[in-house]
Parts: C-alpha cells; sequence; structure tokens
C-alpha cells in the first residue's frame, strides 16, 4: 500500500488497516459505550496501560480507532485522535499540551472561534503574541525565553494570506517548539504537512475531509516529527510509553478523555465515506476555483480577488510550491456601487450560507457576518472591507457558477 496513489490507498484504507468483520469494507458504527471483560485481569491490563482495548466509549471505540488509523496514515504520522468537531480538537489539544507561564506565537489570521479561543487561553495565564506570519521574521522577532509553540493556519480566511510555511518549519525545528498546523483549508490530498516541519496538524473535518456538510468532526495527528522528550510540560505518568508517543498519550487523556469531546460512532462512519473522495473533491473545487478568480478579476464590477493562485497574490509563489491546486476559498471585493447583500440575493445557485469545504458552493457577506464582532478598525487591519464577498468554491460544473454569476452580475450593469 505504501507505493499507491493518494486516492488508492485511502479507498482501500479501511479494509486493510482496521480488517472489519466478515469481509465488510466499511468499519461498521459500533455504538457499544461499554465493553465487557471475560477474565477481569484484562480490563486491568488495558487501564494500566499494558494491553489495546476499549474500556469505555468516550475514551475509544473500534469506529473511532478506525478514523484515526486513516487519518493518520493519509499524514504518515505516529496517532491521531478524533473529536467532536474541529474546535474540540483545537481546545482540547492546546489546553493538554499548554499551561499558565507559557509562551505561544499565534497566527494574526486566525479562524473567528479560533481566535475568540484565544482569549480564553490568556484567561487562563496562557501567553500569546499574534504576529502576520506571512514573514518568519515576525515570528522570530516574537520569541521569548518561554515559548513553547507556533500555532497558525495554512491558507487564512478571508482574505487567504498564505503562511511561510517552510521557513517558519525550520525555525521551529532550530529553536525546538512544537509547530502546530490548522490544515483544514489545505487538506492532505493537497499538502504535505510534514514537508515543511509541522510537528501536528489540527483540522476540522467536518469542511473538506468530510466534505457534504451532513457531519460534524475534529482531528489532531501528531507527524512525529517533534522530540517530546525536550517538552517539559508532558507529565510524568505519560512519559512511559515511547517518547514519540508522549504527545498523543497527554492529548488522548488529559483532551480527549478529560474534556470529553468525543466524537460519536455514527460521525465516525460518515466521514470516513466521505474523505474517500477528498482529492477528487479537492482537484475539482481548486480548478473550480481559479476559473472563478480569474473570471471574476477581469470583471468591472469586482474591485478586488483574493485568492492565492491569482499571480498578483502576496504569497502566490509560495502557495505553488507548497499546494497542489491553491484551495477553495476566494474573496471578493465589489465595486462600492454594488451591496454585496443585494448582489447575493440575484444568486441563485450559489447558497448564502456560513460553511466551507462543502460540494456546494457558498458566499457570504463577511463585514456584516463573520466579522461582526470586530470594530471596523479590527476589520481593517485583518483586511476585510466592507464590500467583501467571501466564497467556498463546491465542485458543481464550472460553466453552471459562471453562468450564475453572469446573471446576477447583468442585474447591476
Ligand atoms: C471550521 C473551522 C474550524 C472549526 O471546525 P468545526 O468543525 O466547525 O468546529 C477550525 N479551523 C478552521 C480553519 C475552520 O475553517
Amino acid at each position: 500500500m505504501k507505493d499507491t496513489g493518494f486516492t488508492t490507498r485511502l479507498v482501500h484504507a479501511d479494509r486493510i488497516l482496521n480488517a472489519p468483520e466478515n469481509g465488510a469494507v466499511h468499519q461498521a458504527a459500533s455504538k457499544s459505550v461499554l465493553f465487557e471483560y471475560k477474565d477481569a485481569q484484562g480490563i486491568v491490563d488495558v487501564f494500566q496501560g499494558k494491553k489495546a482495548g476499549h474500556v469505555y466509549g468516550r475514551s475509544s471505540t473500534s469506529s473511532a480507532a478506525a478514523l484515526q488509523n486513516i487519518l493518520n496514515d493519509m499524514e504518515q504520522g505516529v496517532g491521531a485522535i478524533t473529536f467532536s468537531t474541529g474546535m474540540a480538537a483545537i481546545s482540547s489539544t492546546m489546553l493538554s499540551l499548554f499551561k499558565a507561564g507559557d509562551h505561544i506565537v499565534v497566527s494574526h489570521f486566525l479562524f473567528g472561534n479560533t481566535r475568540s479561543f484565544t482569549e480564553t487561553m490568556q484567561a487562563l495565564g496562557i501567553d500569546i503574541t499574534f504576529v502576520d506570519v506571512t514573514d518568519v521574521q515576525n515570528v522570530i522577532k516574537a520569541c521569548q525565553p518561554n515559548t513553547k509553540g507556533v500555532y497558525l493556519e495554512t491558507i487564512a480566511n478571508p482574505v487567504t494570506q498564505v503562511a511561510d510555511l517552510s521557513a517558519i518549519g525550520q525555525y521551529c525545528a532550530e529553536r525546538g517548539l512544537l509547530y502546530i498546523l490548522d490544515t483544514t483549508m489545505t487538506p492532505p490530498s493537497m499538502f504535505s504537512a510534514k514537508s515543511v516541519g509541522a510537528s501536528m496538524t489540527i483540522s476540522s473535518l467536518t469542511k473538506y475531509i468530510a466534505g457534504h456538510g451532513n457531519v460534524l468532526g475534529g482531528a489532531v495527528v501528531d507527524l512525529g516529527t517533534f522530540d517530546w522528550s525536550s517538552f517539559d510540560n508532558i507529565l510524568a505518568l505519560y512519559r512511559e510509553c515511547d517518547p514519540s508517543l508522549w504527545g498523543v498519550t497527554q492529548i488522548r487523556k488529559r483532551g480527549l478523555r478529560d474534556m470529553g469531546a468525543t466524537l460519536s460512532p455514527e460521525a465516525c462512519h460518515d466521514i470516513s465515506i466521505g474523505l474517500e473522495t477528498l482529492a477528487l473533491r479537492t482537484q475539482r473545487t481548486n480548478q473550480n476555483a481559479l476559473t472563478i478568480a480569474s473570471y471574476l478579476e477581469s470583471h468591472d464590477s469586482v474591485a478586488q480577488v483574493y485568492y492565492p493562485g491569482l499571480g498578483d497574490h502576496p504569497q502566490h509563489f509560495i502557495a505553488r510550491e507548497l499546494f497542489s491546486g491553491y484551495g477553495g476559498i476566494l474573496s471578493f471585493d465589489l465595486v462600492d456601487s454594488i451591496d454585496p447583500i443585494a448582489f447575493l440575493n440575484q444568486l441563485q445557485l450559489v447558497i448564502c450560507a456560513t460553511h466551507l469545504g462543502d460540494t456546494r458552493t457558498l458566499a457570504l457577506p463577511v463585514a456584516p457576518t463573520i466579522y461582526f464582532e470586530a470594530s471596523p478598525e479590527q476589520r481593517a487591519e485583518m483586511g476585510v472591507n466592507d464590500n467583501m464577498i467571501r466564497m467556498s468554491v463546491g465542485i458543481e460544473d464550472t460553466e453552471d457558477l459562471i453562468a450564475d454569476f453572469e446573471q446576477a452580475f447583468a442585474h447591476f450593469c
């Protein structure tokens, strides 16, 4: 299986990695919360970590283990843990690895709820410096003696800034910093987090991985590149196993087990089905997004387009080197004479909704929705203009999407 292509490997992963019963090609959604041990010594051994096994559905089930195996295999990591949502993966991971008195460097351009969660971390005494991660120099300048990690998103939303991923990875390796990437925008079908030296990836499975707008989920994958023996936040209890597993062990116990945001067995099953077509969907999405970005860029009613695939995007060349395709998120500013709300109301195929990574093309007025809580100054700082529309491009036939824009623009000419 090692030499096969991404999709071949993925569609056979469940069958080969997890060997479901009776020759089934899908791991069943196994709903039992409890597990019987006919010999009581068995449950003792599992509790003490001497044997593998499931004891209680919050910590593990065969359904979760199956999805974790697939996610881990896809990134060639040392271990994956699934959570009920992307936010649960982020919060459980960060709170199980960092503590009061630590300092972390975090991207200035963050998914809104993650940004809001950083305030919770600060309130707990974790010191955070926010920087513009499009230049490694800003990360270097922000580091202090107690800096333990760097957290950022590969492509930021809505303005599509691309982080200086390789250079930051190199710096983190030199300094021994934990390098955590939110790869929700750039799933493994289009980006190898390992290739930029990331320590771990966190992602919302709700978006491209599951892909069909019918299930929530999140995951963290340890890529096996970080030396956990140098990370003094690992508790003595979790330093017993192979050091490459210290991080996942602590997140599994302190994050998943204690905080309890477990992914349901049904959700594990749904996500693994969606995942089978990940590469096909991202290829199509990326092609559609590039076509639409070029179309919008040449349109008189559009003032500005933000998309890493366009030659004038500030990080176009970094994106070209690191990703296959440029992602499915693009934003654009309408000219001042067109009201974004009125424009969105004319679109018939494109859905007005706040989600991304779906098979369907979605659009949203940015300033009055996801940036509603931000002040005009904060919006300006993030590069969010009042007449900006964010799109998550889907897998529809390209010409139908262009036709929808054509008919919508025609109302304003
Ligand atoms: C959606 C999203 C999340 C949160 O994921 P949920 O599954 O909605 O909790 C985190 N990071 C990014 C970049 C996202 O787009």
